[in-house]
C-alpha cells in the first residue's frame, strides 16, 4: 500500500496510519447504485477500502445524475455497476472494485454477502433491505441501514446481537412504496458521507451511534438512541421468514 497518497487522511488520529492498514484489508458489498450506493462506493474506494463489490442490474438514466456525482451524460443506458466499476478503478487502483450485474433476491443474497465485513444499504425499498437484515443477522455480517426522501435521511449501523436490527425499529421507519421517490439532489451525497463514517466506524471496531436522522432543508440533524426488541422475531427469536 501506499501510505503517502492517504497521508492527510491518516493525520487523523480518529483513522491513523494503524487504521489505514486495517481498511485495506476489507471487504464491503455495496448492494444496489442509486443516489447513496454510488455516492458511498466512491467515498469509500477513494478511502481505501481494499474491496468493494457493487450490485445492481440497472441502466443509467438521465434522471439519476442530479443525485449521481461520478456519472455523466455520456454514460446513459449503460450498465450502472460496469461504469462504476471502470471509473473508480481509475480513481484507486490499489483496491479492487468489482461491478456485479444482479438483482439481489432471497436466493443470491447469501452468495453474494458471504465474505463481506460490511454490507451498505444502497436499495431504494423496504423489500430488500428486510431481507439484507435477514441474511446479516443469520449470518453475523453488520450491515448500515440508509434511506432518503425529498430532504430527510437516515442512517443506522447494525451490528446483530449487539444494537437494534431494522426488524427491531421498523415500526419508525415510513415505506414509501408508491410512485418515485421524491429526493433533492444533494441529499444522498450527505446521507452516504454519513453512512460511510459509519462503515468505516464498523470497519475499524469503533463505537457506533444509533439511528441517525438529518433534514438538510432545515439543518435538522438528530441522534436517536433505540433499543433492540428482545421478542424482535429476527435478531430475538431468529426467526427467518424470508431466506
Ligand atoms: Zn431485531
Amino acid at each position: 500500500m501506499n501510505v503517502n497518497r492517504y497521508r492527510r487522511q491518516i493525520l487523523v488520529k480518529e483513522l491513523n496510519e494503524k487504521g489505514q492498514h486495517i481498511l485495506s484489508k476489507k471487504h464491503v458489498v455495496i448492494i444496489g447504485i442509486g443516489g447513496l450506493g454510488s455516492n458511498s462506493a466512491n467515498i469509500l474506494v477513494r478511502t481505501g477500502v481494499g474491496s468493494i463489490d457493487i450490485i445492481d442490474y440497472d441502466l443509467l438514466d438521465l434522471t439519476n445524475l442530479h443525485r449521481m456525482s461520478i456519472f455523466n451524460e455520456k454514460d446513459g443506458g449503460k450498465l450502472k455497476c460496469k461504469i462504476l466499476e471502470k471509473k473508480l478503478q481509475r480513481v484507486n487502483s490499489e483496491v479492487t472494485v468489482r461491478g456485479i450485474k444482479k438483482r439481489i433476491t432471497k436466493e443470491n443474497i447469501e452468495s453474494a454477502v458471504r465474505n463481506a465485513d460490511v454490507i451498505l444499504d444502497g436499495t431504494d425499498n423496504m423489500e430488500t433491505r428486510f431481507l439484507i437484515n435477514e441474511v446479516a443477522v443469520k449470518n453475523n455480517i453488520s450491515w448500515i441501514y440508509a434511506g432518503i426522501h425529498t430532504t430527510v435521511g437516515m442512517v443506522m449501523g447494525i451490528v446483530p446481537k449487539q444494537t437494534p436490527c431494522l426488524k427491531c425499529i421498523s415500526h419508525s421507519i415510513a415505506d414509501n412504496k408508491t410512485g418515485e421517490i421524491p429526493v433533492l439532489g444533494n441529499l444522498p451525497v450527505t446521507i452516504a458521507s454519513i453512512q460511510c463514517t459509519e462503515t468505516l466506524k464498523l470497519l475499524l471496531g469503533k463505537q457506533l451511534f444509533g439511528l441517525i436522522t438529518y433534514d438538510i432543508w432545515n439543518q435538522r440533524f438528530e441522534q436517536i438512541n433505540i433499543k433492540r426488541n428482545p421478542e424482535c422475531i429476527c435478531c430475538g427469536k431468529e426467526l427467518f421468514e424470508l431466506i
